[in-house]
């Protein structure tokens, strides 16, 4: 391990969690140069949907290399990118009556970001971007500026200005509709909060907690926007590509943002890549307007147009995935009632879930304990309190199941280690909420 201590940057931080070097991967396995098998349930924060290396995949990218097919091509026609483009409108958008154009941005989710906020605001002439509590939207100056976290935050060096923050649901307990803030402050031209060009939403926060909007929030949300004449972007970078149960996370909601933003494992195989999906009204770039090196990964699009022709072209996989968050949710739920007395909770939709165990500390001895038996499994939330249980889509059942023994085994540990298990705060027993809604701002 000298070598990473000596020469790679303190900014590193998965490493920290897991101090192996790592080598090969297949499926859901992680192995070290030693050979160990790891199971992983990080599967790249969500970028190894369809695991490591998987068969169906790779041998498109193969053949692709092996005949020399165009890897840069800055954003010229390519046959590779005519293929994704088809196979992503003939098998994505045609079927669920959804009509976008593409554009390819620099590879990083954080780039897509950037060009989404760029186009709400020039399409739209203003300058404020609605975001929501916990929200997290990538790291660069315009997203961050949209993200939460005080910890990324702080690190920006300078002001991070033209957002405004808003409550995501459930953030002021069950009981408060905090679309109805939203409309409130919209319509009162004193309330200091500038008319925005768009709003920025995930609709399962990932780094922010496992925070998932139900959908009466969401299309709450859409109407609002509707209702002002302010664009919606859906920040699918995480939620998409199949985590929640569906390709886009939002179609239970049966919403229809203006703008949608996917990466992480939209290319299939954990290669970079990003796109921007936008209603073609709003398509009012200026050629190169927003533009990229690596805009456009090639090798990118064979892998992506072989992961939707093999697992999107029914909804087999989409079922199979649903069934499989079924099973999660029923261990995870029956886990945290068995030995943090309820005190812990069980989050999320789909195969984008956690347990949310109110403590940081506890969280993190949690995941610790699980890696000790070989399981690959982080946290999220602003004070790392939530454990992510995030395993690729297409985990086989019985390393599904061994990999919940693993975490209850860690959980029951943890459990009984612990003489207190910290209650959640009473917060909102207390908070006196008023018609002015004036809790917020
Ligand atoms: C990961 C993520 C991003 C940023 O993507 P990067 O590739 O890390 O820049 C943006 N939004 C969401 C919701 C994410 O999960």
């Amino acid at each position: 391990m000298k070598v990473f201590e000596n020469f790679e940057s303190e900014v590193q931080s998965y490493a920290r969690s897991f101090p192996v070097v790592f080598h090969k991967a297949q499926g859901e396995n992680l192995f070290g140069e030693d050979g160990k098998e790891y199971l992983d349930f990080l599967a790249g924060a969500g970028t190894l949907n369809y695991g490591h290396n998987n068969k169906h995949i790779k041998g498109a990218l193969v053949d692709y290399i092996a005949e020399d097919g165009v890897t840069h091509g800055l954003d010229m026609h390519t046959k590779a990118k005519g293929e994704f483009l088809q196979a992503f409108n003939d098998i994505i958008l045609a079927p669920r009556d959804l009509n976008y154009v593409m554009q390819f941005t620099g590879p990083t989710g954080t780039n897509a970001v950037e060009a989404a906020l760029k186009l709400a605001r020039n399409v739209t002439g203003r300058e404020n971007i609605i975001s929501f509590t916990n929200g997290f939207h990538g790291v660069s100056m315009g997203a961050l500026a949209a993200t939460g976290n005080s910890h990324h935050r702080g690190a920006a060096g300078t002001s991070l200005s033209g957002v405004s923050r808003m409550p995501f649901d459930g953030y002021l307990g069950d009981d408060v509709d905090t679309n109805a803030y939203l409309d409130k402050v919209l319509s009162d031209s004193s309330s200091g909060i500038d008319k925005p060009a768009a709003v920025i939403v995930e609709t399962v926060q990932g780094e922010g907690g496992v925070n998932a909007a139900s959908v009466e929030w969401l299309q709450g949300l859409q109407a609002v926007c509707n209702k002002h004449d302010v664009l919606m972007i859906v920040d699918d970078i995480q939620a998409g590509c199949g985590r929640t149960g569906t390709f886009f996370s939002f179609e239970e909601a049966g919403i229809k943002p203006d703008i949608v933003t996917l990466s992480k494992s939209l290319s299939g195989y954990g290669l970079p890549f990003a796109v921007v999906l936008m209603k073609p009204e709003l398509d009012q770039w200026k050629p190169g307007e927003h533009n990229g090196t690596f805009r456009g990964n090639n090798l990118a699009f064979v892998t992506a147009t072989a992961t939707l022709k093999h697992y999107w072209r029914t909804d087999a996989f989409a079922k199979d995935i649903q069934n499989k968050g079924k099973y999660v949710n029923k261990r995870l739920t029956a886990m945290v009632e068995k030995y943090s007395e309820g005190k812990f909770d069980a989050r999320g939709r789909g195969m984008f879930q956690g347990i949310n165990c109110i403590d940081g500390e506890i969280a993190s001895k949690i995941t610790k304990e699980a890696f000790k038996n070989g399981m690959i499994i982080e946290t999220s939330g602003a004070d790392d309190q939530v454990v992510k249980v995030f395993c690729p889509l297409t985990i086989s059942e019985g390393n599904l199941k061994r990999g919940m023994d693993i975490l209850e085994k860690a959980v029951e540990r943890v459990c009984l280690q612990e003489d207190v298990i910290p209650n959640e705060s009473d917060y909102f027993d207390n908070v006196q909420v008023d018609d002015d809604v004036k809790w917020v701002g």
